[in-house]
This record gives C-alpha cells, sequence and structure tokens, in this order.
C-alpha cells in the first residue's frame, strides 16, 4: 500500500485528499499499465476514458474554463497519481490541459465555449505549439510568423517536439508577429487539424513513446479570432500557460519516483541473496533512505508550488525549483530502483525499465534543468542588483 501521509499536509484541503483518493481507485481499474504498438489509438483511448469519467474537467478548469477554476493542486495529485500508473496515460491527461491551458487562462468566451467542453469530455484533443528546430531552449529566437490579411493571421514556418502532434484537433500556436523584438513580437493562434497551409511533416518517435511531430505552416490562414490575448502578447500567455503545467510536470516525476521506490521495497524485501534479503544490507538501507528522502522534498516542493498559485500568487521561482528538483530526483531515484533489480531492472517492459524511459524527458521538455537554474538564479538575484 503507498504512502498516503503526504495527503494530510497543509498544502492540501479535504477535498484534494478524497479526489486523490477516489482518482486512485478509479486508475486501478480503468487504466492499462503496458500499452501495445499502436501508440495514437492507444493515446484516443485513454483520452476518452478520462473525459468520460468527468477526470480531464480538471484539467482544463471546468468545462467553461475559467483562470480562477485552475485547481493547481488537483492537476498535481491527478498527474502524480497516473505517473505511478502508466506514463502514457499521464501524458494524456497532461496534454488536454497544456494545450488548451492557452484558451483556459486567456482566451475569449467564445473560444471557451468552442473547445473547453470537447477538451473537458475527451471528445477534442489538444496541442500545445510553441518549440521550432533552432528554437528550443531560447524561445524567443522562434521564426515561425503570422502577418494579418484582413480578419486572417497567415502562418509560414515549423514547429517540432509536438506532443500530441499528429492526433491532434487543434493546437495552440505561437507565432511571430512582429510588435517588438524577442520575446514582445509574438501572439497565439489557435490552428485546427486539417486548416489548409497546416500539414504534419514528421512523425517522431522517442523512447518512452507518444505521439510526436513536426508540424509545418505554408501560407496557412487562420481566422483573427482565433487569435489568444492581445497582438504581442504571446510570449506571457506560454509563460503564464507553462506556470501551471511546470508544476504539474514535476508531480508526474514524483509519480514516476514514487511508483520506483514502491518497486524497490517490494523487490529488497522479497530477493533473496547471501542467506538474507537485499533489504537486510545496510548499503541498501541507505540507498531506500535517500530515495525516500528525495521523493518527500520534491513532494513538498510540488505542493507548495502548486498551493501556492492556488492563492493566486506568483510562482515563478517556486514552478522552477519543484520541476528542477523532482525531475532530477526522481531519475536518481529511479536509476537506483533499476540498480536494485540487477538484471531484471532493464528487461523490457519491466516497471523500473519502463519508468527509466519515461522520466528521461521530464528533465528536458517545459524548460530543461538548466534553465529552471537561471530562472531560479534570476528570481534570487533581482532585488539584490
Ligand atoms: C518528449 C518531448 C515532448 C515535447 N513536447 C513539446 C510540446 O508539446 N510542445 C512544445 O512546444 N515543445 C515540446 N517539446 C520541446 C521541448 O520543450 C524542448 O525540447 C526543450 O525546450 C529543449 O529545446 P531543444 O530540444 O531545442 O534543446 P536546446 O535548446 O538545443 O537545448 C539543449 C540542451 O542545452 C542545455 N541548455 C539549455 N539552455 C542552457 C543554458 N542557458 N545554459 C547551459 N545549458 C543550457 C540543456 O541541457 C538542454 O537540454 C518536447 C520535447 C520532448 C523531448
Amino acid at each position: 500500500m503507498p504512502d498516503r501521509a503526504y495527503l494530510d499536509w497543509p498544502f492540501l484541503e479535504p477535498r484534494h485528499k478524497e479526489l486523490a483518493l477516489s482518482f486512485d481507485t478509479w486508475a486501478s481499474e480503468h487504466v492499462p499499465h503496458t500499452h501495445g504498438k499502436d501508440v495514437d489509438g492507444d493515446c484516443r483511448a485513454l483520452v476518452k476514458s478520462l473525459g468520460a469519467a468527468g477526470w480531464l474537467r480538471h484539467a482544463v478548469g471546468g468545462e467553461h474554463g475559467a483562470a480562477s477554476a485552475i485547481d493547481t493542486r488537483a492537476i498535481c495529485l491527478i498527474r502524480e497519481t497516473l505517473a505511478r500508473h502508466s506514463g502514457l496515460a499521464d501524458f494524456a491527461f497532461a496534454m488536454q490541459g497544456l494545450g488548451s491551458g492557452a484558451i483556459s487562462l486567456q482566451g475569449t468566451q467564445a473560444q471557451k465555449d468552442r473547445y473547453l467542453p470537447r477538451v473537458a469530455r475527451g471528445e477534442a484533443i489538444a496541442a500545445f505549439a510553441l518549440s521550432e528546430p533552432d528554437a528550443g531552449s531560447d524561445v524567443a529566437a522562434m521564426q515561425c510568423s503570422a502577418r494579418v490579411e484582413g480578419d486572417h493571421a497567415v502562418l509560414d514556418g515549423e514547429k517540432t517536439w509536438i506532443s500530441n502532434g499528429g492526433i491532434a484537433d487543434f493546437y495552440v500556436v505561437f507565432a511571430r508577429t512582429g510588435e517588438a523584438p524577442g520575446a514582445r513580437g509574438i501572439s497565439a493562434f489557435i490552428v485546427d487539424a486539417g486548416t489548409p497551409g497546416f500539414e504534419i511533416a514528421e512523425r517522431i518517435e522517442v523512447i518512452a513513446p507518444h505521439p510526436l511531430a513536426r508540424l509545418k505552416f505554408t501560407n496557412c490562414r487562420v481566422p483573427m479570432g482565433n487569435r489568444i490575448g492581445e497582438a504581442g502578447e504571446g510570449f506571457k500567455v506560454a509563460m503564464r500557460t507553462l506556470d501551471v503545467f511546470r508544476t504539474s510536470v514535476a508531480a508526474a516525476a514524483l509519480g514516476f519516483a514514487r511508483r520506483a521506490l514502491d518497486e524497490a521495497l517490494q523487490r529488497a524485501t522479497t530477493r533473496r541473496m547471501f542467506n538474507q534479503v537485499l533489504a537486510d544490507f545496510q548499503l541498501t538501507q541507505a540507498r531506500l533512505a535517500q530515495m525516500a528522502t528525495t521523493v518527500d522534498g520534491a513532494a513538498l516542493l510540488v505542493y507548495r508550488a502548486a498551493w501556492q498559485r492556488d492563492q493566486g500568487r506568483g510562482v515563478t521561482r517556486e514552478a522552477a525549483m519543484a520541476k528542477l528538483s523532482a525531475t532530477e530526483g526522481a531519475q536518481q531515484v529511479i536509476d537506483a530502483a533499476v540498480q536494485m533489480f540487477g538484471g531484471l531492472g532493464v528487461v523490457s517492459g519491466q516497471p523500473v525499465e519502463m519508468l527509466y524511459r519515461d522520466i528521461r524527458a521530464l528533465r528536458i521538455y517545459e524548460g530543461a534543468s538548466e534553465v529552471q537554474q537561471l530562472i531560479i538564479a534570476r528570481e534570487l538575484l533581482k532585488d539584490m542588483r
């Protein structure tokens, strides 16, 4: 039985504990631990089942979306739970939130009414298209452009590493509109799949399979009514969205780490060697102690950041600390678990082997660890200079 004491921490309210426990029961019954070769099909099925059961409403802050209705702690608890069960299920939930987050946070009522109810019911799949081949960590270097022609914006350029690319029904695309240089000249647009001039240029396979693609826009016309927020405000829209979902990436890493610790404890207390079990060795105990401490430290940072955002306060530094600590820590915890499993730890399909692949990208996307370090340092130093 996983340790649930953290559900009584003061960052969480009684409704969060209820949500976490009922969602875990649902996930145990409905979320498969392994998936087949049809990743697109599996992902669509997961979105449908999460939507039909009502869980995706948490990802979009209710069917009609209001920034204040986004409960970061609920999102984190759901992601943490899903990550313990299945990396792909966590991905499916997270992307419905990340892909529609800009609309929930800053969309017009018409945009919310058009997209959010379908996202929440699992009837429309969402994607968030910010990165480009030459603009990943350095987002402000983006080149994909949008020029105004009458009541349309015309998009030209590429996006890459776009999760749900190829299966999404709509994409929130960030493009240079040129109001000012760098980050201040970017706007956000909703592009429906099938819009003429928009194509999936390449599907990309990664070590923990999920739908991923490079997108291409050639004279792609979208109505100006599809712009999210004001012209030139796209970078702010992206950062506000990431402030919510960065903390939830940390929560997913925490879920992976908790699963690895549970697996390691199980193995250490049953694997016999040298006339005792693995857990009887002090070297193993030191390793387990470090793993548990890393997990609790990450959990404190995750729920501190989530709680702080839910109070309506800024969380740039806290979200970066949570993501840095939880993702880097989870990598260490999972690696330690693989080591304790010996040869079994690297056998394809073993839970710790899947966790080893699942965790890796979290240290890179939504801001690599080095970017989080720079954000934390900038926040620390800004009042000192
Ligand atoms: C599985 C996966 C899913 C993704 N999904 C999405 C998505 O849905 N939407 C989207 O828009 N993007 C997505 N991304 C893209 C992701 O956000 C970028 O990969 C990430 O921002 C890094 O950009 P890059 O790959 O261009 O690496 P680069 O920017 O080239 O960085 C390479 C490395 O350089 C290091 N680095 C970066 N900055 C610094 C610095 N200042 N100092 C020192 N070292 C530094 C880091 O270690 C970094 O990993 C996804 C990526 C992956 C792997």
